[in-house]
């Protein structure tokens, strides 16, 4: 795909990032998570915006179809949207455990959650001028916002879910209406809180997809490359079947495309099987290691699934995000994306 094509999502093996890019040195600390901002007023602002529009032409330089903002204007991807919401007091800390895999100090809820303004509109309008490609843009799902708080107002994990997702949908509508094609949404929390998932988890997502044209997207995942996360993956045994849980439910669900961990995973490849019909967004690239896949790695991580998705419904992807990573490495990974899937798609073409 050459810089200035306007491919759209029907692409046949269109890929796309699942969300974070390395940020450059200059606007945060590099190769560590939730890294403060080194700049501050109108130069953040501005650096935010070189960063974003930076992280934009290096997804079009690397061939790249559906382009997302690299999330260079936040900080966490769940902490930046409840910044900006009423009813959290970040003075106001306890500590909780998150996805029961490690303790975190969190704010409190403590009164009625609202969205007193969009909370990324805006940086989404910047996107949609920078690029005539289709673009994505990520919020966190209502479950996993519920997990990195402490409740001392709802004393219900649900109806928090719920006010969350209604908030979540007024800002996907504007995302929508600012021009993004697919709206993404981040539930690692699918892959540990079964009953809650089953309960109301999937329909709290639901609700915030709700009426939404754009296509929609949730993401589930074993997580950044971080230690916490990897100490716990050790424990999972050499099969990882926690997508059995939440892949038939969603399966029946309103959601159009689901996002998952696949390449140099122990998640069984068959699992995919409980989506058919849906759109799989398929993790080709590990976000945990440093080293670059080569193309025939990523296109035989591909070419495994197409056993149980059909090849207009694949999309090759990332297993999670990238903002851990050296900036060099990410971008790499990125080549080594466009070109596994290009391989493949010239299999599947050759016929
Ligand atoms: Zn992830």
């Amino acid at each position: 795909m050459t810089v200035g094509a306007t491919p759209t999502v029907n692409t046949l093996l269109p890929t796309s990032i699942v969300g974070s890019l390395p940020k450059p040195s200059w606007l945060a600390k590099p190769e560590i998570l939730w890294a403060p901002w080194e700049l501050e007023g109108d130069a953040l602002v501005e650096g935010k915006q070189d960063a974003l529009r930076s992280a934009v032409q290096e997804q079009q330089r690397r061939g790249i179809d559906i382009v997302s903002d690299g999330e260079q204007t936040r900080q966490h991807f769940v902490t930046t949207f409840i910044e900006h919401l009423d009813g959290v007091d970040f003075e106001r800390r306890e500590t909780v455990r998150i996805r029961n895999r490690y303790d975190a100090s969190v704010p409190t809820v403590v009164g009625a959650v609202s969205r007193r303004a969009p909370v990324f509109v805006e940086d989404a309008r910047f996107l949609r001028q920078q690029t005539d490609q289709p673009i994505k843009w990520a919020l966190p799902g209502p479950m996993t916002m519920i997990d990195t708080l402490y409740d001392g107002h709802y004393k219900s994990r649900e109806q928090l879910a719920w006010e969350f997702a209604t908030i979540l949908n007024e800002e996907a509508r504007e995302l929508e209406a600012a021009g993004v094609d697919v709206i993404q949404f981040d539930e690692p929390s699918f892959n540990v809180f079964f009953d809650e998932m089953r309960d109301w988890g999937v329909a709290a997502l639901e609700r915030a997809t709700e009426g939404l044209r754009a296509e929609t997207v949730v993401h589930i995942c074993y997580g950044y490359g971080i230690k916490a996360n990897t100490d716990w993956k050790a424990t999972l045994g050499a099969e990882w079947r926690q997508y059995e849980e939440s892949f038939p439910l969603l399966q029946r669900s309103s959601i159009d495309t689901v996002s998952l961990e696949s390449h140099r995973s122990n998640v069984p490849i068959e699992l995919i099987e409980l989506l058919r019909g849906k759109r799989v967004m398929l993790g080709a690239i590990d976000v945990a290691s440093e080293e670059i896949e080569t193309p025939e790695e990523v296109a035989g991580t591909l070419r495994k699934a197409l056993e149980f998705v059909d090849a207009d419904k694949l999309v090759p992807s990332t297993n999670c995000g990238m903002a851990p990573l050296p900036r060099a490495v990410a971008y790499d990974k990125l080549s080594a994306l466009r070109a596994g899937a290009a391989l493949l798609r010239e299999e599947l073409v050759a016929g």
